[in-house]
């Protein structure tokens, strides 16, 4: 059986957590899409890890960790958390990289930063890890796939032509130094020795995890509003962070999928420019930033001060529609406990009319948000296990929440432990 655990809003909304836990029933776990641009935090018996590449289940000896063809694979990156995670005494885990991954190149970080200075204040808040550049080498036809490691005549050629495009825009457009075809072919080569024990066919390896029936888990990065399509564009990200992708990403039939897991968190929170309604600022922001998520709402990658906001129902609604949702995991909830009332975003005024379905960009910039305030629980909720025993607010918060999204909430996380997480029967 496969499964799905994506994100229903801008990222950060536990993910991690939840692929982890669930990660003890499963055999597989396979990332999808994105790269090392985004993290997950993951606290369990081994410690606290920040993970940009490596699947969340790589704390189980029993699981197969997969990175699959549509990740945009930085191999550095990769070897690091492999060492992190073993540094700090976790097994080494069972690992297979897709020979149809593609990787992220030295010079794709460089274009990515040099392409923010040149903005300016325009800048798409990248994280500079040069996914952008990345992927529109990857459908310009010009990346390198891993396959294409072990050809050697085939890179040899290739370097060659990938400088005298990368140069031109190096001299002429960034006035930066140049790069040179031995420079390439060293990383190359570099890059082939590290991952050569690594690749695998991945499709194939699934096709038969599939008929052996095999638990699947794919494991999206950011959310609904950062894909390229659906999302907030053009402040979103280069792949698409949909359930659906998983199997183009993976390489496994769609109507294998069966459960898609979205995850909502209690509250809001984003990184990088676009519109965000719901957004709250000054003390009341930075009393629930410090307070948010296990130690603060700071990215994992950048340290990142995240924005701020209220549940939004609108935009995860629709979040939670266009994942193609399940089951809705809501999380963080703990966190909530000291507000005496909590604002909850219900819809959006747009040039004088109310609505509840999330519009396209330009609409969405012009958005006021309409808010709901519910009465809040005092107290703290970690450590309770199951539902009827969270206080009666509590409880209302998540029935108000789950009506106006219109999809079951059926696991409550209420603290950063695997098993801080209250199942609800739906
Ligand atoms: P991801 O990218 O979606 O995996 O999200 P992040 O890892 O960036 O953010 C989630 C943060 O919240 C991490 O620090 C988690 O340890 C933490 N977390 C996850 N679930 C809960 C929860 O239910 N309660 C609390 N307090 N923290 C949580």
């Amino acid at each position: 059986m496969v499964k799905a655990v994506v994100g229903a809003n801008w990222g950060d909304e536990g993910k991690g957590k939840i692929t982890d836990m669930l990660s003890k029933e499963a055999d597989i776990i396979c990332r999808f899409q994105g790269g090392a641009n985004a993290g997950h935090t993951i606290v369990n018996d081994y410690g606290k890890f920040a993970l940009h590449t490596l699947p969340s289940g790589v704390f189980y000896d029993h699981t197969t960790s997969i990175i699959g063809n549509g990740v945009a694979l930085n191999i550095p990156v990769l070897f690091k958390e492999i060492k992190s995670i073993t540094d700090q005494n976790v097994p080494m885990p069972k690992i297979k990289v897709s020979d149809r991954a593609q990787i992220v190149m030295s010079y794709h970080i460089l274009f990515d930063q040099y392409e923010e200075e040149r903005l300016g204040g325009k800048s798409f808040g990248s994280t500079k890890s040069g996914i952008a550049p990345f992927y529109s080498d990857k459908y310009a036809k010009i990346g390198f796939q891993v396959s294409e490691l072990f050809d050697e005549e085939l890179l040899q050629e290739k370097v060659v032509r990938i400088c005298e495009t990368k140069n031109v825009l190096l001299e002429h457009l960034y006035h930066k130094p140049l790069i040179k075809p031995e420079e390439l072919l060293k990383e190359l080569h570099e890059y082939r020795d590290m991952v050569e024990p690594y690749v695998c066919d991945v499709s194939a390896f699934l096709y038969e995890a599939i008929k052996e029936g095999k638990n699947i888990l794919l494991e999206g990065q950011l959310g609904s509003l950062k894909d390229p399509d659906h999302g907030i564009y053009p402040m979103v990200t280069s792949s698409s962070t949909l359930a659906a992708y998983g199997a183009i990403g993976a390489g496994l039939p769609p109507y294998e999928i069966k459960q898609i897991i979205t995850v909502c968190k209690a509250y809001s929170s984003a990184v990088g420019a676009g519109a965000f309604v719901s957004e709250i600022f000054g003390d009341e922001a930075d009393e629930l930033r410090r307070r948010g998520g296990d130690g603060g709402e700071f990215g994992a990658t950048t340290g990142r001060p995240r924005r701020m906001g209220w549940f939004d129902c609108v935009a995860s609604k629709y979040g939670c529609r266009i994942q193609g949702t399940t089951d809705v995991a809501f999380t963080v909830l703990d966190v909530l406990g000291y507000l005496d009332e909590i604002p909850v975003c219900v819809g959006y005024e747009i040039d004088g009319e109310v609505t509840t379905d999330f519009p396209t960009t330009a609409k969405l910039e012009k958005a006021k948000p309409v808010l709901k305030t519910l009465p809040g629980w005092k107290s703290d909720i970690r450590g309770i296990k199951e539902y009827d025993k969270l206080p009666e607010n509590c409880r209302k918060y998540i029935e108000f929440i789950e009506e106006q999204i219109g999809f079951p909430i059926t696991m409550v996380s209420n603290g950063p432990g695997r098993n801080d997480i209250i199942y609800r029967n739906k």
